[in-house]
């Protein structure tokens, strides 16, 4: 066709892709039509998924793959793509660093295929040594960011099954040797890309029996980690002017604690303007790119809408101790179109690709059936809200109240910045309580004896959902059940600690603060299917460390 080299007129595709009907996770259509064609895929083609318009494009009419990143084997996840319609001409592609799970799935996915590439075989249980060799003779891309050493010395596949067999997506056999897949039907595959909001999945490393990790591997496993953070960074936030800042100071000029993550930090000019630390807002860092915040006359962030899935944001302070309470106004989704929404609160490593109440960092009260959510399990709990609701949110810690992990930041030999963040355990904060109200009536407790994390407002938008936030000093809906002396507003949080009994909680100081983000995964579509594989993910790296 002419159309595609010439500029003159936009490209166009042969047929009208808002009147396809997709399944819940927009992964297959009722028409099996895909691609800028419209051609009907096999579950043994490559897709790619166009992070703008979500549909699938076959690898083979896509022309923006480089050389390195091949293989491209189907299932794979690890990239963000935009298809040459959405884009007005040029394709993009970038890839992304790989999670050990999605490794794994992919690697299994591809072994269930069935001989005629239409499904998966089910019942079938495969031995980990195969889908470990699977990996070896399909490295390159898939496993972008992951060194083969890791694959072998620390058969990290298996490891990270082990992991995810109480996830609800692999069952593993009693010796641990074999590995069942639990779902095959193709709603219920994990297909869609990784995309992540500011860096990817977090890299944890240890110190050896005391030993300090020599400054040449740790920079060396960084650098990998670095340059893919900087590329998603460029690719979603926004861009703003460079500003100066304090150099960070070398590996070997801090002191590293035992046990401890490292953490990319987003280079501070793609954040945009700093926000007035004074006064509690949603927080422009801490919020999924797709997430639109509109400000007030005043300049401050208190209204979200969302953009097609799941998506977090977050307030700027969060509340470590004592009893704190906000509430929020549900507004009418935009343009008229539906939305939904989960309310609640999270710690700063929430995933913002992701629903309130996906992991083990959030929890959440949902506007469909009123359920509560935490690490993605539903829970009948209060009434379903709409637009026109207020929910109030209110959290009463206990003790302990957050822990606080020690932060350091320094830069590698190629002057890339990361923090390192101590690594422990996550305890219970004994006697804490989160609880909702409707229009002030109390709904009662949600959860007790959460941990013991900094928890910050949250919420999460689906689709055109618009939410307005009311962080106080006064509520449509002060809690009925509270005495006023029992709890203060958000909004207090931001207040200079001097001027209050102490209650106040640090205000998440910006960019560095910002980078905790990226936990990658998805939580498209309905948001229960998540992958579930990114929190063990985490943990298998945590078993890494204590070899
Ligand atoms: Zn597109």
């Amino acid at each position: 066709m002419a159309s595609m080299s010439s500029s003159s007129h936009k490209e166009e595709l042969p047929y009208a892709l808002k009147q396809l009907n997709w399944d819940q996770m927009h992964h297959f259509n009722s028409q099996d039509t895909y691609g800028y064609k419209g051609e009907p895929r096999l579950l043994s083609d490559a897709m790619l998924q166009c992070d703008m318009c979500e549909q699938w494009f076959f690898l083979s009419e896509v022309g923006c793959v480089p050389k390195d990143a091949k293989p491209f084997v189907p299932f794979q996840r690890n990239y963000r793509f935009s298809c040459r319609i959405c884009t007005g001409g040029t394709e993009q592609f970038e890839l992304q660093q790989n999670t050990w799970t999605s490794i794994a799935l992919t690697a299994i996915y591809n072994l269930l295929l069935s001989d005629d590439g239409t499904s998966l075989k089910a019942g079938v249980w495969l031995k980990v040594k195969n889908v470990v060799s699977w990996v070896q003779s399909h490295w390159g891309g898939l496993t972008s960011g992951r060194h083969q050493s890791q694959l072998l010395e620390n058969s990290a596949i298996s490891k990270c099954l082990l992991y995810t067999q109480n996830a609800a997506l692999f069952q593993m056999s009693e010796d641990k040797s074999e590995v069942l897949l639990k779902h095959v039907a193709p709603s219920k595959l994990q297909l869609k890309p990784l995309i992540s909001s500011a860096v990817p999945n977090l890299p944890m490393v240890a110190r050896s029996g005391g030993a300090r990790p020599k400054a040449e591997s740790v920079g060396g496993a960084g650098s990998k980690h670095a340059s893919a953070a900087c590329m998603q960074v460029l690719i979603t936030a926004p861009t703003g002017s460079p500003q100066a800042r304090e150099l960070a100071p070398s590996l070997d000029q801090i002191k590293l604690p035992d046990k401890y993550r490292m953490l990319p930090v987003p280079k501070i000019e793609m954040l945009g303007a700093p926000q007035d630390p004074t006064v509690v807002q949603l927080s422009r860092p801490h919020r999924a790119p797709q997430i639109t915040l509109r400000e007030n006359e005043q300049g401050v962030a208190l209204s979200a809408v969302g953009y097609k899935g799941y998506r977090m944001v977050r307030a700027t302070h969060g509340v470590s101790s004592g009893c704190y309470y906000y509430e929020v106004l549900v507004q009418e989704p935009l343009h008229g179109e539906d939305g939904h929404m989960r309310i609640g609160w999270s710690t700063e490593a929430g995933d913002l690709q992701a629903p309130v109440g996906y992991d083990v960092n959030s929890y959440a009260y949902r506007d469909v059936n009123g359920a509560k959510f935490h690490e993605s399990l539903g829970e009948p709990y209060g009434e379903p809200y709409k637009a026109g609701d207020v929910i109030g949110c209110m959290l009463r810690m206990g003790e302990p109240g957050a822990i606080v992990r020690q932060r350091q930041r320094f830069r590698d030999p190629k002057g890339v910045e990361y923090l390192v963040e101590e690594e422990r355990a996550r305890v219970p904060s004994v006697g804490s309580v989160l609880a909702f109200y409707k229009n002030g009536k109390p709904l009662g407790p949600a959860f007790t004896d959460v941990h013991a994390e900094q928890y910050f407002p949250a919420a999460s938008l689906y689709r055109a959902a618009c939410l307005t936030f009311n962080f106080g000093p006064s509520f449509a809906f002060p809690p009925p059940d509270l005495e006023v002396d029992a709890y203060s507003p958000v909004s207090s949080l931001a207040t200079p600690k001097s001027a209050q009994d102490g209650a106040a909680d640090g205000a998440a100081d910006g960019a560095a603060d910002g980078v905790a983000d990226g936990a990658d995964g998805d939580g498209e579509g309905g948001g229960e299917g998540g992958d579930a594989g990114e929190e063990a993910d985490a943990a298998m790296d945590e078993a890494e460390m204590e070899e």
